[in-house]
Parts: structure tokens; sequence; C-alpha cells
């Protein structure tokens, strides 16, 4: 019987995409928010193309019991 190793091999990858350039940044899963530097002096958040950590984050499951 093999036991639990221990090692965590999660690592989620994110896409970002970047709405004034559209340049795309693969960062990992961990960073929450991405800035892009296409725009001197402004801060242009990035949005996220695909998250493969919750690729079904658009159906919450029900809460309450009947
Ligand atoms: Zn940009």
């Amino acid at each position: 019987m093999k036991g639990p190793s221990g090692r965590i091999t999660y690592q989620a990858k994110r896409m970002w995409h970047c709405p004034k350039c559209q340049r795309k940044v693969l960062t990992g899963g961990h960073i929450t928010n991405q800035a892009c530097t296409c725009q001197p002096g402004q801060t242009v958040w990035m949005h996220v193309a695909s998250d493969h950590s919750s690729p079904r984050d658009l159906s919450p499951p029900p809460s309450h019991a009947s």
C-alpha cells in the first residue's frame, strides 16, 4: 500500500489577458492580480483569460437543502 507522500503537486496556472495591448501572460495560480506595463504612467489591470484552478465557478452549488 502506498501512503501519502506529502508532496504537493498542485501547480495551477493562470492565463492573463491585457485589454489594452492584447498581451497574454502565464503566471502561477497564486497570482490574483496582474498589471500590464504597456501604458506608461497608467496601471492596466489584466483580466483572467483562463483559470485552470476553478473551471466551473459559474455554477455555484446549491447551499440550501430541502
Ligand atoms: Zn498591456
